[in-house]
């Protein structure tokens, strides 16, 4: 055969295999992630936000699964166990971000999982992660970064600058500043530094971001305007030809029910407005939590707030008391039962029933139409 035929021959099997069935196939993937945000606070943001239940966005998506949150060891879980299951497929222990089960926390390393965000870097897609919270904390960190302990934050960061895949993640906006300059120094290393060397300056807010940057770090003080992050984030991952992973999570932890229910009103909001913004014939939406928490709803009217009675109730207890008010019990605990997990775009058809965490895992990575490494 001439050259030039087998050239045309592969450039059309490439093609062909290329050529996503549509509907099928997702090229895009985002994982909106409520930490803490389970049924419960689901369901209670609906009836603080619209004074209805069900009203969510995220309730009106057509595939919903419970998903169990238990770790390879306990009931309960924390993020760090959590959002390894997710993004790698295998449990671990509370406080080891992506390393397996043989990983004793703090003390030694077990081996380290490759996550899905290293998946897609692996196959040159473009990648980011969004957090109100600090962007080397559990959630976030489990997606690009292996440590036996969540509470290295400033060596987690900094494994951003040595991906094992690709060019490594490339979109990192989120919290933290103040802590990861500072646990980075007391490490003797000068973060400013580090990222000069690698040529990936670190901005202190979304809008010193030059519109120019592509592969933007930022590390913020302020994270009350998540919309703005997620977007800074998205709006760059949409030029990827190869397509995109995106994880946004926003805290909805409800040790404060008024902070975190507000939260997670205005992360569905954010949800419904990124939605109208992608192509959901190729791009999977998957909203979920690593955890559920310990708010139930005890009583509460129709016609009536649902935080009612909750600004006397600050005045007269301490925050770490468990909160009662007539509506709402909220103590301060993550809880063990299962979580919701919904999801719209190609492969949400597999969010269904009963399944545990690591199956998320399998849905994200079949939903590219990939296969986990032997
Ligand atoms: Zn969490």
């Amino acid at each position: 055969m001439q050259l030039s035929r087998i050239v045309l021959a592969l450039a059309l099997a490439t093609a062909l295999n290329a050529a996503p069935k549509p509907g099928k196939r997702a090229k895009n993937v985002i994982v909106f992630l409520a930490d803490a945000g389970g049924v419960p606070t689901v369901s209670a943001a609906s009836l603080h936000g619209y004074g209805e239940p069900q009203k969510l966005f995220v309730q009106s998506w057509p595939h919903v699964g419970l998903s169990d949150t238990s770790t390879a060891s306990s009931w309960v879980t924390d993020s760090a166990a959590g959002m390894t299951a997710i993004v790698t497929g295998q449990k671990t222990h509370n406080g080891v971000i992506s390393m397996d089960a043989s990983t004793v926390r703090g003390k030694q390393d077990g081996k380290s999982l490759k996550t899905l965000l290293e998946y897609a870097e692996e196959r040159g897609l473009s990648t980011g992660v969004v957090s109100n919270v600090s962007i080397a904390d559990a959630t976030p960190a489990a997606c690009y970064g292996h440590a036996n302990d969540r509470g290295k934050q400033a060596e987690l960061y900094q494994q951003i600058f040595t991906p094992k895949f690709g060019d490594g993640v490339d979109i990192v906006i989120g919290g933290g500043r103040k802590k990861i300059y500072d646990d980075t120094k007391k490490l003797g290393k000068d973060l400013d530094a580090m990222a000069a060397e690698h040529k990936r300056p670190i901005y202190a807010s979304v809008g010193a971001i030059p519109a120019s940057e592509m592969r933007p770090l930022a590390l913020l003080d302020d994270t009350a305007d998540v919309p703005a992050m997620a977007f800074a984030a998205l709006d760059r991952l949409k030029k990827s030809k190869k397509g995109y992973f995106l994880m946004v999570e926003w805290d909805a932890h409800t040790d404060n029910p008024e902070k975190g229910l507000n939260n997670l009103v205005n992360f569905d909001k954010l949800i419904r407005e990124i939605a109208g913004k992608v192509d959901l014939r190729d791009t999977l939406l998957v909203f979920t939590a690593d955890h559920s928490f310990e708010l139930r709803n005890v009583g509460g009217k129709r016609g009536e707030p649902l935080l009612k009675g909750f600004d006397e109730w600050q005045k007269t207890h301490q925050a770490r008391e468990v909160v009662t008010i007539p509506a709402l019990r909220v103590g301060h605990s993550h809880t063990g039962e299962e979580v919701l997990a919904t999801a719209m775009g190609p492969g949400a058809e597999r969010v269904k029933g009963f399944f545990p965490n690591t199956h998320l895992f399998q849905v994200l990575l079949g939903a590219y139409g990939w296969r986990a490494d032997k």
